[in-house]
């Protein structure tokens, strides 16, 4: 009996217990679909429209001239910071480099755990493909999901950091890899990856049981090989759109980064990328739209199944995906009301898209591009300027592959009506005179994308980038702010009437949202590549940034990025939380650093070896320490390294993996001779007049 009472007791302290814990939010499908989430960040995009939109005010734009640092986090093992931080009831949740996940308490300022999933232990000899950064992590009932570069989907207990499950959701034997945020709906956790530049890729995104991490679908972007069987109607009718062997070179349409979940009609919209290769001429010889590259597609969250699609870039050529953003919001366009889908992908057209249907409702430029004329809104189709397909061998082409818009956030102010775009201008010369369509072969963990790219640095004044103001119903530029070199990074908006933005040169800046005034700016002393965050706790909102140089224009920027002053290592990464009225200082910030490419007189450069060398240096070097060996600050410039000098030191790091923990992987697809005339190639670099100013 007194076991009876004592076990009851226990009972009733747990319920108590419980019942206090209870006031914690719970995030799940009714708060990531509300605008109020009580001061928190719950999702990539803030809630399920992925509009980045806050309706917190304290901070507005009558007072945000006295915002000032509240606390800072020096991340002394990070590298690139592209995430966007959650923060859900007083803790931040955001991963750093290789995929390491902090929790932060943003009351004491301290770190509360660490989960290292050992990337680049777990990618072994596939770390030749895949870089540092990730943009994001998902939150669903107690849990953390990291999607890791090496391909793993990871579930990991919020409050202890422990792993609870962790699925492989790629063949590690292809050369694929994720730099994607996760996303959660119904007790679903959905993934995609990226790589279709590396290898023959198959896009795909997966569903996976948020409890347990069973698949629950998986939904295919191009068609497999006819002889293998279609896996449904839905290739079916996609494979009537490729020709050729396409399925011989994978096709592409790897989903890299926008997945939107649509709770009013429970769909999952996917933004799909560009053919694998580039280059139509290898993928599908005769032509055709090759769906479902470069489209919105629209699938149930339940099944996995195909609802609707609309291909921005039919049969695309240039590496134009429409992996960006994807932002729900109701807009009146003529009266009527619009349950509108926006997308502002890579090829600089804005589409106003009714996502009940899937029509096409409007798409204008809202950047330099002359790929296309214009879209017929009749048939939603492009009209595509003569030449553009560089029909003849070479073409210059507006944009180039890293589009008017790339992944830094676009945001969506529904006080305002504006998109906020993070935009570049930028060509880009596209050319195969000097490869044979017929005798192209897909490469194996080595960047060809069936096109020639990155074989040349450009000048620091190649590209330009702006911030843009764009009215979807009127489809017109509001505003528009010039910005520094290419690559800023993705926007916060706010009832504040705010918009804010870090850019490439590590200033973080916030204007009006409905002029484009400039308010307030602060350097942070190193270039920002990360989207804002604001948050609520204790009754006062905050605004928090990560600052951390990162992204693909950070490895393959040549000049562009080398420009800013971030070279490798130079500078110190953190976290930076601001407040109204802030006192707090920021710590030291060390100076900008340039690299000085070494002549080393006493080095003979054969000129057949250094050509050799440039087409290696191109497939297996570029894509992390920079065009022609200008780095942009990912990866050490090699120009300037004595290790070049050094044959037997060069040897232990490319073959022997020396510095494989560092991140700089082991190559063993690279021959003695190769590796030789790379050598050649960065001497006849480093002598070459410098296009990097200096600082
Ligand atoms: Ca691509």
């Amino acid at each position: 009996m007194k076991q009876q009472i004592l076990a009851a007791c226990a009972a009733f302290a747990l319920t108590l217990l419980s019942g206090a814990a209870s006031a914690a939010t719970v995030v799940d499908d009714a708060s990531l679909g509300k605008l109020d989430q009580g001061g928190n960040w719950l999702g990539y995009g803030r809630n399920y429209t992925e509009q980045r939109y806050s309706p917190l005010e304290q901070i507005n734009a009558k007072n945000v001239s006295k915002l000032g640092v509240a606390w800072t986090l020096d991340l002394p093992n990070d590298r690139s910071l592209t995430a966007t931080p959650l923060v859900v009831d007083g803790v931040m949740y955001f991963n750093g480099s290789y995929n390491v996940v902090h929790a932060v308490d943003v009351r004491t300022h301290k770190e509360i755990w660490t989960y290292d999933p050992k990337t680049i232990e777990h990618a072994g000899d596939r770390a030749t493909i895949m870089w540092d950064w990730n943009r994001g992590i998902a939150f669903w009932k107690g849990h953390v999901f990291i999607a890791t570069v090496d391909g793993r989907l990871i579930s990991v207990d919020a409050k202890t950091g422990q792993p609870a499950w962790s699925v492989e959701t790629i063949d590690p034997k292809n050369p694929l890899f994720i730099s994607g945020a996760p996303r959660v709906f119904r007790d679903k956790v959905i993934i995609g990856n990226g790589g279709t530049e590396w290898g023959p890729a198959r896009g795909y995104v997966t569903a996976y049981d948020t409890a347990t991490g069973k698949m629950a679908w998986r939904f295919y972007t191009v068609p497999g090989n006819p002889a293998d069987g279609f896996e449904d109607e839905t290739q079916a009718m996609a494979a009537k759109t490729w020709t050729g062997e396409w399925w011989k070179h994978g096709g592409g349409g790897t989903v890299w980064h926008g997945i939107t979940y649509d709770p009013e009609f429970n769909r999952v919209y996917i933004g799909t990328g560009n053919g694998s290769p580039w280059n139509q001429k290898m993928r599908s010889p005769g032509g055709g739209d090759n769906l479902f590259l470069c489209s919105v597609v629209a699938l149930d969250a339940d099944t996995g199944k195909y609802v609707w699609h609309y291909q921005t870039t039919p049969g695309e050529a240039w590496d134009y995906n429409s992996n960006m953003d994807i932002v729900l919001t109701d807009l009146k366009i003529d009266g009527k009301p619009v349950k509108a889908l926006l997308h502002a992908p890579k090829n600089g057209f804005f589409y106003v898209i009714d996502r009940s249907t899937g029509k096409l409702l409007s798409a204008e430029k809202f950047g330099k591009v002359d790929w296309a004329e214009y879209i017929d809104i009749k048939t939603g189709r492009p009209v595509e300027r003569k030449g553009a397909r560089y029909e003849d061998g070479e073409e210059l082409v507006w944009p180039g592959p890293f589009g008017v818009h790339n992944w830094p956030a676009m945001s969506f102010n529904p006080d305002t009506g504006l998109a906020y775009i993070p935009s570049i201008e930028m060509a880009g010369m596209f050319s195969d005179k000097y490869t044979k369509p017929k005798a192209w072969e897909s490469p194996s963990f080595k960047f060809d994308p069936g096109v020639d790219f990155l074989r040349e640095d450009g000048p620091a004044d190649w590209g330009a980038a702006f911030l843009r103001a764009w009215d979807p119903i009127t489809q017109k530029l509001r505003w528009e702010v010039k910005l520094p070199g290419v690559w800023n990074a993705g926007t916060l908006t706010t009832r504040g009437n705010l918009v804010m933005e870090g850019r490439a040169d590590g200033v973080l800046v916030a204007y009006a949202a409905d002029t484009g005034k400039s308010l307030w700016e602060m350097p942070l002393g190193l270039g920002i590549s990360a989207p804002p965050i604001t948050y609520e706790v204790d009754g006062k909102q905050y605004i928090a940034q990560l600052v951390g140089w990162g992204g693909s224009m950070t490895a393959t920027g040549g000049s562009l990025s080398a420009q800013h002053g971030w070279a490798y290592g130079a500078q110190p990464r953190r976290l930076v939380v601001f407040e109204l009225d802030g006192k707090a200082k920021l710590p030291p910030m060390p100076p900008k650093a340039f690299a000085k490419p070494l002549a080393a007189p006493e080095f003979t450069v054969y000129a057949e070896l250094a050509k050799r060398g440039s087409h290696v240096w191109s497939q297996s070097c570029g894509m992390c320490h920079g065009p022609a060996g200008t780095a942009g600050g990912y990866a050490p410039d090699l120009r300037a390294s004595p290790v070049l000098l050094d044959e037997k030191a060069l040897h232990a790091i490319v073959f022997d993996g020396a510095l494989k923990e560092r991140g700089m992987p082991q190559f063993k697809n690279i021959s003695k001779d190769d590796l030789e005339a790379v050598r050649h190639f960065i001497r006849r670099e480093a002598r070459k007049q410098n296009l990097t100013p200096q600082g």
